[in-house]
């Protein structure tokens, strides 16, 4: 086993042990592609989220957040073109039915291929390059011919006949909920252009098959932003978001070694420029994890042509109507979620062991601080910690208590979710008020007043 194939291992692992990642209805065996949250889970999960609305709407001139339904009219789909074109293609093998996505394959083996191809073209590589693929499953090479498969999923919402003739679909993309909303926005908040809209929504995808743990998932999240421009002006502002979005990576602490840029070589027709941010990811190495998009007017012109609304925007400057052109950036939560853990898992040397840490931001740790009495069956010191852990807890919420196990192992515990420092209460405590403040990193211990212990914990 690679080095980086035994690291997801260890994540998954860690990620089920410690309460931040399970299987989805585990106990009916499980459900592909679909994974839940626990409690260390969530609160990481929605850190990051925080994390991302503050660059992305607080932080900005000109943003404005957004949450719009999930379900969407059925002519939503048709207009942006998901119906016709929302598919990935689709091979099964012949000895064992296991089904393959044919695109992915073949770049397993350095052919280029995507989902934009048509049937044909892809399978005219596949052919070429049948004798390189082997069913992931049983290992034999017997495929069937590729077909596009639809990706979108189906639901019967409001159809209570049941002959499914117009379906309302579940989202294949967070995003179609900010282009319905743009005539809302510029009637409503009256923004100047240039202008962004953000959102964080759930998508939903019949992927041919999901893996890789929370990198492919049938239900995901997406973070996104669509920015408006005036025609043609949009080169600059791309260039601009294209640098920002690589330093909010940084700005939460992933390595810039494990991200790079990959620029789109097969582009949509009415694309301008697309670039992925990939990031080496354990198991699958680097591979997409936000997509930057210079998507020129397509989107509104299609929902301006479906809807019959004018989506034009008015530019008092210049006294013109146009449709604004877009640039987009999409990131699946999922995704950043997988890249956050792999990057802040790191194993060390500690006091003679080897020991497990999460050495993440401080702002995205599910708990900031831990705080435990030395020992358990020492009523006073229980007490002590109890008064403590309250005191913190108010000004800080995602504090824990633990007296569990030997201090060591307490220690152990709180590195492997990521907690930056922990408060030990000790009989010295009762004599001078003051604590011991253990800092995760370097597993230094200082000495400190309680007085002054939020002011220094914050
Ligand atoms: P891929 O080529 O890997 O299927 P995509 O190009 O179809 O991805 P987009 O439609 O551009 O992805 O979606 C934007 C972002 O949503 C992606 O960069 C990725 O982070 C995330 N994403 C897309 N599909 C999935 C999925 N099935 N599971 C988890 N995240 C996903």
């Amino acid at each position: 086993m690679s080095k980086n194939e035994d690291k997801m291992e260890k994540i998954v692992s860690l990620a089920k042990r410690r309460g931040f990642i399970y299987q989805g209805s585990e106990i009916y065996g499980g459900l592909a592609g679909i994974y839940d949250f626990g409690p260390r889970g969530v609160e990481l999960l929605n850190n990051i989220k925080q994390a991302w609305w503050n660059a992305n709407v607080y932080d900005k001139e000109n943003y404005f957040g957004i949450d719009s339904g999930m379900f969407k009219h059925p002519k939503v789909w048709e207009a942006s073109g998901h119906i016709g074109g929302f598919s990935d293609p689709l091979a099964e093998c012949k000895e064992c039915n296991a089904r393959i996505r044919v695109d992915k394959e073949l770049a397993k083996v350095g052919v280029t291929a995507d989902e934009k191809m048509s049937e044909e073209e892809i399978n005219k590589l596949f052919d070429e390059n049948r004798n390189n693929i082997s069913c992931p499953k049983c290992g034999k090479k017997n495929f069937t011919e590729a077909k596009a498969f639809n990706l979108l999923v189906k639901s019967n919402l409001g159809d209570f006949t049941s002959d499914g003739e117009e379906p309302v679909y579940l989202p294949g993309e967070a995003c179609q909920g900010i282009y319905l909303n743009f005539k809302n926005i510029v009637d409503t908040m009256q923004p100047k252009i240039p202008f962004g809209i953000a959102q964080i929504g759930k998508a939903f995808r019949n992927e041919i098959s999901p893996r890789s743990f929370l990198f492919r998932t049938r239900e995901l999240e997406q973070a996104d932003t669509q920015y408006f421009v005036r025609p043609d002006e949009n080169k600059e502002a791309y260039e601009k978001i294209k640098q920002d979005r690589w330093d909010w990576y940084k700005s939460i602490g992933i390595k810039e070694e494990n991200l790079r840029w990959k620029q789109h070589e097969n582009l949509v027709f009415y694309a301008k420029d697309a670039w992925d941010i990939e990031y080496n990811f354990p198991s699958l190495g680097f591979d997409e994890l936000e997509g930057i998009h210079d998507r020129t007017d397509y989107d509104l012109t299609q929902h301006m042509e479906f809807s019959g609304q004018d989506l034009r925007y008015f530019d008092q400057e210049k006294n013109e109507k146009y449709i604004p052109w877009i640039l987009e950036t999409s990131v699946g939560l999922g995704r950043l979620f997988l890249a956050v853990i792999s990057d802040a898992y790191h194993e060390d040397e500690m006091d003679g062991e080897t020991r497990v840490v999460l050495k993440l931001d401080p702002k995205l740790a599910p708990i900031k601080v831990a705080v435990f009495p030395l020992l358990k069956n020492k009523p006073e010191l229980v007490a002590k910690a109890q008064e403590v852990y309250k005191m913190i807890k108010k000004e800080i919420p995602q504090t824990s208590f633990d007296d569990n196990g030997n201090i060591g192992k307490r220690y152990r515990r709180q590195d492997e979710i990521g907690t930056p420092k922990c408060v030990t209460i000790d009989f010295d405590t009762l004599e001078d008020n003051t604590v011991t403040v253990r800092h995760r990193d370097t597993g230094e211990q200082e000495r400190v007043v309680i007085d002054e212990l939020i002011s220094i914990l914050k």
